[in-house]
C-alpha cells in the first residue's frame, strides 16, 4: 500500500508519500521564519503554524505523486519525541485520516524516521549497521539491525547539549542568523578551521568512547567571542574552528565504533547531516577505514513526512500490527524501537 507519513514534532509540518521503499512525493512547509525573532522555536507558534499547514502539505504531497486520498493504503506518524502540542496536531491529523479512510495507523519515533530517511535514496540498510544521529536534540551513536523487528542498541549519547544545539547556541553569541547550524556552515567557507584550538571534548584515553559532550565546546567558543571587541570579531575563522571541532569528534567516534563492532557501513542522519564538514569528514575517515558511508540527501536530512512514510511503510511489509485509535504521543520517547506502540512490536 501507499503509506502516508506525517511529521509536525518541531517547526516542520511534513507529509510524505511512500510504496515500497520508494518516495513518491513529499511537501514540507515549515514555521522557522515566524521563530526567528525569538531566537528558538515558540511551541505555541509551531502548534499553531501545524493547524493551518497540514492539509495543504498532505495535499502538496499527493499532488507531487499525482495520487488522490483514497490511494492511500497505511498513516505513520511521529508521536515522539518533540513538542507536545505540535505533536498532539500530526497525531490528531493522521487519526482522522486514518479513520476516515479506513485503513490501518502507525506511531513512529521521530529518530526512527531520521534513520530510514537514507532508505529513501540508498535502499535498504544493511543488517547491522552504525548510526550516527545528529540533529537539533540528539546526538546518538547507535546500533541497528532491523529497524522494523529489532530493538536498537545505544552506545552513546550526549551528557549535554546535542551538536545541533551547540552550532545554534554558538551561531547566537556570533550574531549568525537563525537557524544557527546552517548559517555557521555558510560562514565557515570563507574561514580557517585552523585558526581557533578549540577543545575535542570526551575524546581522551579514559574517556567514554561514545559519549558525546558539546556543552564545553559552547562555553569555549563563548570566551573566544568575549575576548573581540564587536566590529572585530572574526566570525568566519570561529565558525570554521568550531565546526571542525564538532565534525572531528563526531567523525572519529563513529568510525572507531564501526571498527569496534566490526560493523562496515556507517549512516550519518539527522539536521547535522546536512553539514558540509560532517559530510566530507565523513567520507575522508570512511574511506580511509574501508568503511561504506551512507548520508541521506539534504532535503532528507532535516525534518520531514517522507522519513516517517518510510518508516510506516518498513512496518507495514514486515506484518507490524497497527496502533489502537487511542493512541498518544510521547514527547519524550527513548529510542527503543521503530514503533511507538507495543502491538506494533508483536510482528
Ligand atoms: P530532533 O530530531 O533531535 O528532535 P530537530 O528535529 O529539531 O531535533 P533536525 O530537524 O533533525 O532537528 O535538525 C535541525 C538541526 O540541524 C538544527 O540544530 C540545525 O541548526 C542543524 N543543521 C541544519 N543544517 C545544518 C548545517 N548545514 N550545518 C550544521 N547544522 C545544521
Ligand atoms: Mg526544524
Ligand atoms: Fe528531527
Amino acid at each position: 500500500p501507499v503509506v502516508l507519513g506525517i511529521e509536525s514534532s518541531c517547526d516542520e509540518t511534513g507529509a510524505g508519500l511512500v510504496r515500497d521503499g520508494k518516495l513518491l512525493g513529499h511537501a514540507v512547509a515549515s514555521s522557522m521564519d515566524e521563530h526567528a525573532r525569538y531566537g528558538g522555536v515558540v511551541p505555541e507558534i509551531a502548534a499553531r503554524a501545524h493547524v493551518h499547514s497540514l492539509t495543504p502539505v498532505v495535499h502538496r504531497a499527493l499532488d507531487e505523486a499525482g495520487l488522490a486520498m483514497a490511494d492511500i493504503g497505511a498513516v505513520a506518524v511521529t508521536t515522539g519525541p518533540g513538542l507536545s502540542g505540535a505533536l498532539q496536531v500530526g497525531l490528531a491529523g493522521a487519526k482522522g485520516l486514518a479513520y476516515g479512510l479506513g485503513v490501518p495507523l502507525y506511531g513512529v519515533h521521530h529518530l526512527a524516521g531520521h534513520v530510514a530517511a537514507d532508505t529513501l535514496e540508498h535502499g535498504p540498510l544493511p543488517n547491522p549497521c552504525m548510526v550516527l544521529i545528529v540533529s537539533g536534540g540528539h546526538t546518538s551513536l547507535l546500533l541497528v539491525r532491523d529497524l522494523a523487528r529489532d530493538p536498537i542498541v545505544h552506545l552513546g549519547d550526549t551528557l549535554d547539549d546535542a551538536a545541533g544545539e551547540c552550532f545554534d547556541k554558538v551561531a547566537r553569541v556570533f550574531g549568525l542568523p537563525y537557524p544557527g547550524g546552517p548559517a555557521i556552515d555558510r560562514a565557515a567557507r570563507e574561514g580557517d578551521p585552523k585558526a581557533v584550538a578549540f577543545p575535542r571534548p570526551l575524546t581522551g584515553p579514559r574517556d567514554d568512547p561514545y559519549g558525546f559532550s558539546f556543552s564545553g565546546l559552547k562555553t569555549a567558543a563563548a570566551r573566544w567571542a568575549e575576548r573581540h571587541t564587536d566590529g572585530e570579531l572574526p566570525v568566519a575563522d570561529g565558525a570554521a574552528s568550531l565546526q571542525e571541532a564538532v565534525a572531528d569528534v563526531l567523525t572519529r567516534k563513529a568510525v572507531a565504533a564501526c571498527k569496534e563492532h566490526g560493523v562496515g557501513t556507517l549512516v550519518v542522519v539527522g539536521g547535522v547531516a546536512a553539514n558540509s564538514r560532517v559530510r566530507s569528514l565523513a567520507e575522508e575517515r570512511c574511506q580511509k577505514a574501508g568503511i561504506t558511508l551512507r548520508v541521506p540527501p539534504l532535503r532528507l536530512c532535516t525534518d520531514n513526512g517522507a522519513m516517517i512514510a518510510a518508516v510506516g511503510d518498513l512496518l507495514v511489509r514486515a506484518g507490524a500490527a497497527p496502533a489502537p485509535l487511542d493512541l498518544s504521543i510521547d514527547p519524550s520517547a527513548p529510542l527503543e524501537y521503530a514503533a511507538l506502540h507495543p502491538v506494533a512490536r508483536a510482528a
